[in-house]
């Protein structure tokens, strides 16, 4: 029993112990059940938290990218080694990069040269100093390469852990571009204005708001003290300026005040006059200085006008004085603006024209004074002082009481300060008396030309009215010697020959020299041959010699003279040699006299002959050798029983000799002789010497000849002239007809051919030169017969319109009968 009760009791214990054990386990599993539901609770709650977490996050996140993607700064983030990870879209537009061209690139690609350097040092620094955030500046370069100036704040992330190694660098970058160029722009500005205040003529001195010196130049300075610098005077408070420099102004306290008074006003006061001790006058510029209505300060300025002063005292004294002067001229002066109104006026014009200064003000200057028909003159003189040309002009001027007055204007523009014509002055000179005078003047001159006319025609006249009843006397006095006067008669007419042939030489000197001496003596070059005519002029003379049984002999030479053809002047060589060798046959009663001619200068054509009338006469006392080129001089009055002459014949060689471009001289010997040289230019031609009408002089003269039966036709209107030449042809056996015009000899000419026709020049109804032209210009029998012209004057003119009009040679009334038979002979080739 005990044993079952034992295991009773062991069982009843195990039994308990199991149920307890069960209970327990019961316990523990609803212990268990109810943690596993907390836990279960718990991790639900966790995963929900957790969840709110990761969307908190995720929203957090998407917040700052659409914050960084959308922020108006630039971004950008480097790794460790500056290599560029993440740049924002604004950074991107920026720099005008897509993300694949950045994505990876060095940083430094993208900074301008010149900064390169200067970035790659500040990271370098960054990165030792492992400085968590700094700023820098600097320019970087865009896609389209342009540059861009960044501002940048650099922020460092480094690895957790004690190493603290730099993990990436993120920017925040802003474009300062605009706001650097505006610096440089204030910099330049700034720059140039205190360049400008220094470097400015005039001294310049800025206070502030607090009456500080803040800016003063070295101009400013020298006006106290050249020694003085702009450093010294900066920062000072103006009153210890003053305090200092007031004794250089005269009337210190007044200076003071004056400065006073302007900085309480603060209103802009230019060009004060202030006057310093020293006699200096200096001009003060005031300027108050506001920005956006705030007082900041102020500017003076003071520039030295003592010389300006000084020329402006100067320049009124001698506007002064010419103001005087030019009242004292007698000049009107007047005003005018462009529109011809008159803006001034001064007293002496008011004067001239007769109206009050007050009348005139306002008024249009050339309607007012002006006659109609001078508006179109005064409109275009307006015209040039609008183009800012000056003129001088004459017009009359209407005077207020209605008189017209002469004036000389000398108008010249106005400008004003642009250099813009804003009118014009005029200077008025009354010239009323001198254009009296030029009216005078020219009505003087008008009775000159016309007397001057009258006289011409005198001489004209003269010439004719008195050389043909000369020409008759002589003429007659020749034909006497044939009636076989008994010796009385004989004596009578050798005084009646001379007598009239000294008149006749008188009244040719005389109407020479009255041509010389009006100008009215023309050279006439033709050619002709000068050796063929200095022969002749040597020959004639021989002739006369012989003819008159003088034991004296004409001589020739002509050395180097060119032969041939020259154009000159042969009639004026003519009438010179003819006076000299007169002279030299005159005053020579043996041994001989002549001619010589060379050449002493040669240019191209021109040659310059040099002729010389020689003798071995009486000669001329030395002392009158300087006379006889004189008009109306001669050298021994008791040869004037001997020898007649006007005493004009050599200052009529002198002034023909002159006219053509020569010169003459005399030398002298008594009782030895005379030699009178003379030079002439002459062109040379080239052609041998043709033979001219003037034909060998052996051909007039050897007398083999006769006229007998050549027909010949006499033009001429004078009765007694006509009975002269009838005598004279008759006693030839010519075979003559008379015209008493040059109507009828055309009208002749017409019907018969003659050998020659003797032409007087001046004749009724029509004249020789007319009747030469219808002869030469008609076809009839003598449109080839030479023609002599018998020029009744001296005027040389009508000898060369002879010979233009077709007449072939002249001969000059009054002609001796030798004269006459020569010409004929010279024509009528009759042997
Ligand atoms: P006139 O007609 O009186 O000869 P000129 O003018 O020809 O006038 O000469 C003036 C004077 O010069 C002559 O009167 C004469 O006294 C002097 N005279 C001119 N030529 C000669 C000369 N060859 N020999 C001497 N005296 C001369």
């Amino acid at each position: 029993m005990a044993s079952i009760d034992l295991w009773q009791r062991r069982w009843e214990e195990e039994r308990t112990a199991r149920l307890e054990a069960e209970k327990r386990l019961e316990r523990k599993a609803s212990e268990l059940f109810e943690a596993n539901e907390q836990l279960r609770t718990l991790n639900e709650q966790l995963k929900r938290k957790i969840n709110e977490r990761a969307e908190a996050l995720r929203d957090s996140e998407l917040r700052y990218r659409q914050l960084i993607e959308s922020a108006s700064d630039i971004i950008y983030r480097l790794d460790e080694n500056g290599l560029l990870t993440y740049v924002n879209p604004i950074g991107l537009e920026k720099f005008g990069y897509n993300p694949e061209e950045s994505m990876g690139r060095l940083f430094v690609d993208f900074i301008h040269p010149e900064h390169k350097e200067e970035v790659i040092s500040f990271y370098n620094q960054v990165r030792e100093t492992q400085q968590e955030r700094s700023y820098f500046e600097f320019k970087a370069i865009a896609g389209n390469g342009e540059e861009l100036w960044l501002g940048q704040n650099l922020q460092l992330i480094f690895s957790n852990g004690p190493e603290r190694k730099i993990l990436e660098y993120i920017a925040v970058a802003r474009d300062i571009t605009a706001r650097r160029a505006a610096e440089r722009e204030l910099q330049t500005t700034q720059l140039r204005l205190s360049s400008l205040i220094t470097n400015l003529h005039a001294g310049v001195l800025v206070e502030d708001q607090n009456r500080h010196i803040v800016l003063v130049n070295q101009n400013f300075c020298n006006l106290f003290d050249p020694s003085l610098r702009p450093n010294q005077l900066v920062g000072l408070h103006f009153s210890q300026f003053i305090e200092k420099y007031q004794h250089f102004f005269a009337g210190e306290s007044t200076f003071t005040s004056r400065i006073e008074a302007l900085i309480s006003q603060k209103e802009p006061v230019i060009n004060e006059t202030v006057e310093m001790v020293d006699g200096r006058y200096l001009e003060r510029n005031y300027i108050p200085i506001f920005s956006a209505g705030a007082y900041l300060g102020h500017l003076w300025q003071y520039t030295d006008v003592t010389d300006r002063n000084q020329s402006e005292a100067l320049i009124r004294r001698s506007e002064e004085k010419y103001r005087g002067i030019i009242e004292n001229m007698e000049l009107g002066l007047l005003e005018v603006d462009n529109e011809d109104r008159i803006t001034k006026v001064y007293d002496r014009f008011c004067k001239m024209v007769g109206y009050e200064a007050s009348e005139l003000l306002g008024k249009k200057a050339a309607a007012l004074f002006m006659p109609p028909n001078y508006l179109d003159l005064m409109d275009m003189q307006h015209q040039k002082r609008q183009q800012g040309e000056s003129s001088t002009y004459e017009v009359p001027m209407r005077k207020k009481n209605g008189d017209t007055i002469w004036v000389l204007i000398s108008g010249a523009p106005i400008f004003d300060e642009e250099g813009k014509v804003e009118g014009s002055i005029g200077m008025h000179y009354d010239i009323t008396y001198r254009k009296q005078l030029e009216d005078d003047l020219a009505l003087a001159k008008q009775v000159a030309e016309a007397s001057q006319e009258a006289e011409k025609q005198f001489l004209a006249n003269m010439s004719h009215e008195i050389r043909t009843p000369l020409n008759a006397i002589v003429g007659m006095a020749n034909l006497l010697y044939d009636t076989s006067p008994n010796p009385q008669q004989l004596e009578y007419l050798d005084i009646l020959k001379v007598s009239s042939n000294f008149l006749l030489s008188l009244i040719s000197d005389l109407l020479d020299m009255a041509k010389i001496e009006a100008g009215r003596v023309e050279v006439n070059s033709r050619p002709f041959d000068l050796l063929g005519t200095l022969r002749t002029m040597q020959k004639t003379f021989q002739l006369k010699v012989e003819g008159e049984g003088r034991p004296v002999s004409v001589e020739f030479e002509s050395n180097s003279c060119p032969e041939g053809m020259v154009l000159g002047d042969e009639m004026l060589l003519t009438q010179i040699l003819l006076n000299l060798l007169g002279n030299a046959d005159k005053f020579t009663e043996r041994g001989a006299f002549g001619l010589r001619v060379r050449e002493v200068e040669r240019r191209g054509e021109s040659t310059l002959l040099e002729f010389q009338v020689y003798d071995s006469g009486k000669g001329i006392p030395e002392e009158k050798l300087d006379l006889i080129f004189q008009k109306f001089q001669q050298v021994n009055d008791s040869s004037r029983q001997k020898h007649q002459g006007t005493g004009l014949g050599l200052a009529i060689v002198k002034q023909l000799i002159l006219l053509q471009g020569g010169e003459i001289k005399v030398q002298s010997r008594l009782r030895q002789g005379t030699t009178f040289t003379f030079t002439l230019p002459y062109r040379l031609l080239h052609e041998p010497a043709r033979s001219t009408q003037k034909t060998d002089v052996s051909l007039k003269t050897n007398g083999q000849g006769t006229l007998e039966g050549y027909r010949i036709l006499v033009v001429e209107d004078n009765l007694l002239n006509q009975k002269y030449i009838s005598t004279l042809l008759s006693k030839w056996k010519v075979n003559f007809q008379l015209a008493k015009d040059g109507r009828e000899a055309v009208e002749m000419a017409q019907k018969k051919a003659y050998q020659l026709i003797l032409m007087d020049i001046q004749m009724p109804i029509m004249n020789g030169y007319e009747s030469t032209i219808a002869i030469r210009s008609t076809s009839n029998p003598n449109q080839q017969t030479p023609i002599v012209a018998l020029t009744a004057s001296a005027m040389l003119d009508q000898r060369n319109m002879a010979l233009t009009s077709g007449m072939n040679d002249f001969l000059s009334k009054p002609f001796t009968p030798t004269q006459l038979e020569e010409k004929l002979k010279e024509f009528l080739h009759y042997d």
